[in-house]
């Protein structure tokens, strides 16, 4: 069987982890199967798509390196499906059901509508069994086909309804939760197919697209599994068979609920704002729902492709771990090379002004900044991080009080001592050929002047980097190079022999 399957969002919001996990895992689903990917934009509710959503979905899937197969013109993958571009056709199949007496024409106000709902909500409220509380009452049901369609095809406004079978039981088989079964007269009483606007809802165009696109399987949230007894409906009274279903396991915030923004960030640009990797979110997110029966965590794009199957789907919720995604953020960034990595860190670099006025970099500037990245890889979570670490090898760091220059139990005279030792070694220092060499050389000199090794460096860590943590010493002395190493230990002493 020809793997196809899609992403069908509608642009109502901005791109967030479940529907990119939706999307990844259906991109996944088809190229492991040597299948086709489709993306169809579902945006036949007018009043609530957005262009910037649109622009949204497709700088998202730039960004995650997410390619769909197929568009409209089918000779390339270069624009996808849109249903608003294809309203015309939704009308037909809509008439179709009609004709085979599975739908009819409602020419219900919107105002009649609304006054049965709240009767309704007020005739069943408490009972459970929910579709019938706020459901329409079949009122044009039963008016005769030959009326309704004069009434129609006067101009006289009107839906188009799909006439649930009643009495009957729809079942299907999911994929991942077995064998489901629903009650018929508990499904959406007669729900409108096509609006008054001429537009198809979304349960119309979602079952007609998926047929006419040859959809083999439908990935797609949990939430959706309402409305699929439906859609069985609609397929059999089409007489089309169904895509297989599979409902993919929630996705919980750490405290069990669903997860929003009440636990952080959830829109895809917003981690891209923060300085998250493609990378680590896609291989994050597909761990959401999914293990790989691996002694590892780290899977690329293309080992995901190789292994994903719905087998590997887990029926339980996945519990969305903020501080596993940034481990694997951390990971990424340390596979990175420096010269990717200074590419990576430099929109932070430049909105944070570390070039100075200018905004730079110059060539200078940047190739201090790309060594930069060696010392700060290992130690950096997040990209939005990189300039605020290493802003001392641009710009002299404020003078802290002599205090923080002071080892574990030395005063103020043993400090100034020891950074004199530590400030005849600034030259040597910048000239050792690496971190090894350093070593061995201070190491060399707190034995023969019999200082601890910590106590010597922390005075001259303080006065190069103007903080007590920070990168490792040796390598930012050989970017500073000696002349602004010495000039910044000459002033730090001068502080501590006042
Ligand atoms: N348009 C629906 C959405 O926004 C599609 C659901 C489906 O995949 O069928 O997610």
């Amino acid at each position: 069987m020809e793997i196809r399957d899609r992403y069908a969002p509608s642009p109502t919001g901005l791109q967030h982890i479940g529907g990119i996990r939706t999307a990844l895992f259906n991109y996944l689903f088809a190229r492991s199967r040597g299948g086709k990917f489709i993306l169809r934009l579902e945006d036949t509710d007018r009043s609530r798509s957005d262009e910037a959503y649109v622009r949204n979905l497709y700088e998202t899937f730039a960004w995650l390196g997410l390619q769909w197969d197929e568009g409209p013109d089918k000779g390339g993958p270069a624009a996808p499906y849109v249903q608003s571009e294809r309203s015309g056709l939704y009308r037909k199949y809509a008439e179709e059901l009609i004709g085979r007496g599975r739908a009819y024409y409602c020419f219900c106000t919107a105002e009649r509508i609304e006054q049965v709902r709240q009767e309704r909500k007020a005739a069943y409220s408490g009972e459970a069994g929910g579709s019938r509380e706020s459901g329409y009452d079949r009122r044009c049901r039963n008016i005769p086909a030959d009326e309704a369609a004069a009434r129609a095809a006067s101009g006289e406004a009107h839906t188009i309804r799909l006439k649930i079978p009643l009495g009957e039981t729809t079942r299907f088989t999911d994929q991942l939760l077995g064998e489901i079964e629903w009650k018929n007269d508990d499904v959406n009483p007669d729900p409108v197919l096509l609006k008054s606007d001429g537009f198809p809802t979304y349960h119309l165009a979602n079952v007609v697209d998926d047929h006419l696109m040859g959809i083999s399987h439908i990935l797609r949230a949990q939430e959706w599994l309402s409305s699929t007894p439906l859609h069985v409906i609609l397929y059999r009274c089409f007489g089309w068979e169904h895509p297989l279903f599979c409902h993919l396991p929630m996705v919980m915030g750490p405290d069990g609920k669903k997860l929003s923004k009440r636990h952080g960030a959830t829109s895809i640009d917003e981690f891209r704002r923060q300085g998250y990797l493609p990378e680590a979110l896609i291989n994050y997110t597909a761990l959401l729902g999914a293990s790989y029966g691996e002694e590892r965590d780290i899977f690329s794009l293309k080992e995901l492709e190789e292994r994903f199957s719905l087998d590997k789907l887990n029926k339980a919720p996945a519990v969305f771990d903020y501080k596993k995604l940034e481990w694997y953020n951390g990971q990424y960034i340390r596979m990175k090379s420096d010269e990717e990595l200074a590419g990576l860190c430099l929109p932070y670099a430049l909105s944070a002004g570390l070039f100075g006025p200018s905004g730079g970099p110059d060539a200078g500037q940047l190739r201090v900044f790309t060594a930069a990245m060696a010392l700060i890889k290992e130690r950096l979570s997040f990209l939005h991080e990189a300039p605020g670490k290493i802003a001392y090898l641009f710009s002299e760091p404020p003078m802290p009080p002599a205090e923080e220059f002071f080892p574990k139990k030395a005063d103020r005279e043993k400090t100034a001592a020891l950074l004199r030792i530590g400030r005849e070694l600034v030259k040597p220092l910048a000239e050792a050929a690496d971190d090894e060499k350093a070593e061995s050389l201070v190491k060399e000199e707190a034995e023969k002047r019999g200082v601890k090794l910590g106590d010597l460096l922390m005075p001259l860590r303080v006065a190069l980097t103007g903080a007590r943590v920070s990168p490792p010493l040796f390598g930012s002395l050989r970017i500073l190079g000696a002349e602004r190493s010495l000039e910044r230990t000459g002033r730090a002493l001068a502080l501590l022999e006042k």
